[in-house]
């Protein structure tokens, strides 16, 4: 299983590329949030 990762700029839930960085917007490593499966807490706006 992928780690996702929710991206701060353009709030898409990604697959980071290999340098970290988001394949939609090209924000950096730092702007993506870890999503875990079992605790989605951090993302209060889910789905
Ligand atoms: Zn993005």
């Amino acid at each position: 299983m992928a780690d996702k990762y929710r991206c701060k700029i353009c709030g898409q839930v990604v697959t980071p590329l290999p340098d970290g960085s988001c394949p939609i917007c090209g924000a950096p490593a730092e702007m993506l949030v870890l999503i875990q499966d079992k605790d989605d807490d951090v993302d209060p706006t889910k789905k």
